[in-house]
């Protein structure tokens, strides 16, 4: 079997951790498997060349940030290639340019566009384990880019679509995906699958436990994605295609997410082309609009209220100020104490009164809602930041997911 392995940073995060990977690596390829190693940076230090490049720069350029921000990969993967081949079997590490990972040129939100499988193909019938630099890659020019933050779960679930490899395990610091992030939820429970497609919305709606591009990359070729712990050989959670069982339970999950800024436009016209001008503007700066609500008109004006990532709060702001002014609004305000909670499963197409029962839920809390959106197997509200434990705990309790 071809089998990719991915670790995370806290699974990396200094050297006896590093040699722990490298005798699991070891007891993979043991089995008789062909082996590729994915790994992320040292817990920690990402962040650290994310602070760096902030203290030199407001707004860094793109091209130079993926360049610093890439390095912390190459680190790891010497390290971890060291370690094994210190225990006597042959290993060799690689960055995404030595095995052609190629990319569009979004720096620091980059997508995988191709990768040669026959480069790595060659190395693995050498009999060497692979060990393969996370998170980044090379655009037509050559130039590194890096596929946004927890990005190597993208490149892992990349490889092993590119390679047809016949399991992609995701090794992280909690033994899979539970049906709230532990560290916020202690009565959250391990599942032990999920639908690709609840997976999506978990990834999209803040559970950081998988990118979503890697999620999204698994459910379009069908890879078999494993979260595990690489701290413990319990079972995990297996990422699959959804079957009936599934529809059985009505909420599999609750998320949450600290990482969106709400801005909102007063006293806009209610005309046409004014929604289509802001919208244009911003996603033409790359910035990711989530959720949008446009008041009903009152005397021919309207107020729309948007969200975006934290991170572009500022560019969004100064775009949305612009535009404002030249379609005749002058007030504009900005949040970033505000959290989005959702409630995620594939059951709620075929039962009724999840919304309610979310609204009511939040209502018995004291807890005020500022925004809602919801799709077919979801419902996600915008509500202070202060309330997201609470409102995630008591959500949690109210569908039923307590253990
Ligand atoms: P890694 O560094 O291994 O990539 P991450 O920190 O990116 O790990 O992802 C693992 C973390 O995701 C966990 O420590 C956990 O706090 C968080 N998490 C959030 N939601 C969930 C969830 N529903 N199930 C499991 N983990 C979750
Ligand atoms: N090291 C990168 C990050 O911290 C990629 C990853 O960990 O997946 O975002
Ligand atoms: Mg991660």
């Amino acid at each position: 079997m071809l089998i990719i392995q991915k670790y995370g940073g806290t699974s990396v995060g200094d050297t006896d951790r590093i040699r722990n990977v490298a005798k699991r690596v070891i007891a993979s390829k043991k089995e008789g498997h062909d082996i590729i190693v994915v790994v992320s940076a040292m817990a920690g230090e990402t962040n650290r060349l994310v602070d760096l490049a902030s203290k030199i720069s407001e707004e860094p350029d793109g091209r130079e940030y993926d360049m610093l921000v890439s390095t912390g990969e190459q680190v790891t993967i010497a390290l971890l290639a060291l370690a094994i081949r210190n225990m006597g079997v042959p290993a060799r590490s690689f960055l995404g340019h030595q095995l052609r990972i190629i990319t569009d040129n979004a720096f620091s939100k980059a997508r995988i566009k191709s990768i040669d499988a026959d480069l790595i193909r060659r190395e693995l019938a050498k009999g060497h384990i692979a060990v393969v630099a996370g998170f980044q890659g090379i655009d037509e020019e050559g130039n590194i880019t890096t596929l946004g933050r927890g990005g190597s779960d993208t490149t892992a679930v990349a490889l092993a679509a590119a390679l047809n490899a016949d399991a992609c395990e995701i090794y992280t610091d909690v033994d899979g995906v539970y049906t709230a992030d532990p560290r916020i939820v202690p009565s959250a429970q391990r599942l032990s699958k999920i639908s690709y497609e609840e997976m999506l919305e978990m990834s999209s709606l803040g559970a950081k436990v998988l990118q979503i591009r890697s999620v999204e990359i698994a459910a379009k070729y069908n890879v078999p994605l494993w979260v595990k712990s690489s701290f413990n050989n319990e079972e995990g959670t297996l990422v699959t295609k959804e079957d009936s069982s599934m529809e059985e339970v009505v909420v599999s999950g609750v998320a949450h997410d600290k990482n969106e800024a709400k801005i909102a436009v007063r006293h806009l016209a209610d005309r046409p082309g004014i929604a289509s001008k802001l919208f244009t503007t911003i996603s033409g700066a790359n910035i990711n609009v989530d959720m949008i609500i446009q008041n009903v008109s009152e005397d021919g004006f309207t107020d729309i209220t948007f969200t975006v990532p934290r991170s572009d709060l500022k560019k969004a702001l100064s775009l949305t100020t612009q535009i404002a002014k030249e379609l005749g609004s002058e007030k504009i305000e900005a949040d970033e104490k505000i959290a989005k909670v959702s409630v995620i499963g594939v059951g709620m197409r075929s039962h009724a009164g999840v919304a309610s029962q979310t609204f009511a839920t939040l209502a018995k809390e004291g807890i005020n809602i500022q925004m809602i959106a919801t799709s077919e197997i979801k419902i996600s509200v915008v509500i202070h930041e202060k309330d997201t434990e609470k409102a995630v705990r008591a959500l949690h309790k109210a569908f039923g997911l307590d253990k």
